[in-house]
């Protein structure tokens, strides 16, 4: 079947002439959304444990990390070079030279990336001129992973982020100025966000020149506020037919070169109360493809709306 939109995966072999796979990592680091800075519970879905269910521990150095990953992932994904990624909380949310070390200690020879999630307000030009400055002189890619969620800002208020629509803006344009690639996370199905929000999520992604985007569907972690919310029925979550429609929708909307890391996220199925419609996510993506093939449709085929759709006419 022909791909009707950019891989993650292509894009990597394209670009590296090998199979590449992330190794995720794991440093001691928080974030303002959880240590009173900027917020003290965190987003409302945000588990004790973060994002990264299938990371080692942050007592493991960097170096151990990534021998540890590589050893258990390379023969399973025949993968031949790797980025490191460092996916738990806030990344970028601890001293300029700490992060330096840490960020060194990813640099090894079959190392080709390294992608540091964060959040937009722990975006700020000391950090981005260091990393420019390892990007030079180990000659490594490194790219940057946003959590937004939603441009919708009504939405980020009430998931808690503690920051606006307008703290992500200025992050892209800062890191574009250091020409870092973005991949940005968002949810397609938060309870407050309707196709319209997924369409305009689509569109800010393609106007802010987003290279690459990872989307998710909203997971319920156990002892979290939005676990409190959904057994106390205060949200409802679409259904898998309304997310797959979603996906077509944003993927319709889409500049065509945009790089799609997922259509659908890993969802731990310990500690959830909700996560995925029971369904593994590869049948969610195989369905989201298969149903693109039916209608015929592909990434961008409706991504009209740049540079003045009203007056084209008149050029
Ligand atoms: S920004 Fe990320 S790490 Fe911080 S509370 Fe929200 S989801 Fe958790």
């Amino acid at each position: 079947m022909v791909m009707r939109y950019n891989t993650y995966s292509e894009y990597l072999k394209h670009k590296y002439g090998a199979k590449v796979y992330k190794l995720p990592v794991s440093i001691p680091v928080t974030c303002p959304n959880r240590d009173g800075t900027c917020g003290v519970n965190g987003c409302v879905f945000c588990g004790e444990i973060g994002a990264g269910y299938e990371n080692l521990p942050a007592t493991i150095s960097v170096q151990q990390q990534i021998e540890m990953n590589r050893q258990h992932i390379a023969p399973k994904y025949k993968a031949e070079k790797f980025i490191a990624y460092f996916q738990n909380f806030s990344n970028t949310y601890l001293p300029v030279e700490v992060l330096k070390e840490y960020v060194l200690q990813a640099c090894a020879p079959d190392v080709v990336g390294i992608a540091l999630a964060t959040r937009p307000d722990c975006i700020h030009p000391a950090y981005l001129e260091m990393l420019a400055d390892v990007r030079r002189d180990k000659k490594i890619d490194i790219s940057i992973e946003l959590g937004l969620q939603t441009v919708n800002y009504h939405s980020l208020q009430k998931v808690n982020r503690g920051h606006t629509l307008a703290e992500f803006i200025d992050a892209v344009l800062n890191i574009h100025k250091y020409s870092f690639d973005i991949c940005t996370h968002l949810i397609l199905n938060l309870p407050w966000d309707s196709m319209e929000d997924v369409l305009e999520n689509a569109k800010i992604m393609t106007v802010l020149n987003i290279q690459q985007v990872k989307l998710h569907a909203l997971y319920i972690v156990k002892g979290t506020e939005l676990a409190k919310w959904y057994q106390q029925g205060k949200i409802q979550l679409i259904s898998k037919e309304e997310y797959i429609e979603r996906v077509i929708t944003f993927l319709e909307h889409v500049g065509p070169n945009t790089i799609l890391q997922r259509l659908i996220g890993r969802a731990p199925a310990q500690n959830t109360l909700f996560s995925n419609w029971e369904t593994g996510w590869w049948k969610i993506r195989d369905a989201i493809e298969n149903e693109m093939h039916i209608r015929d449709t592909w990434q961008g085929k409706k991504c009209d709306y740049l540079d003045g759709k009203a007056v084209k006419r008149f050029v």
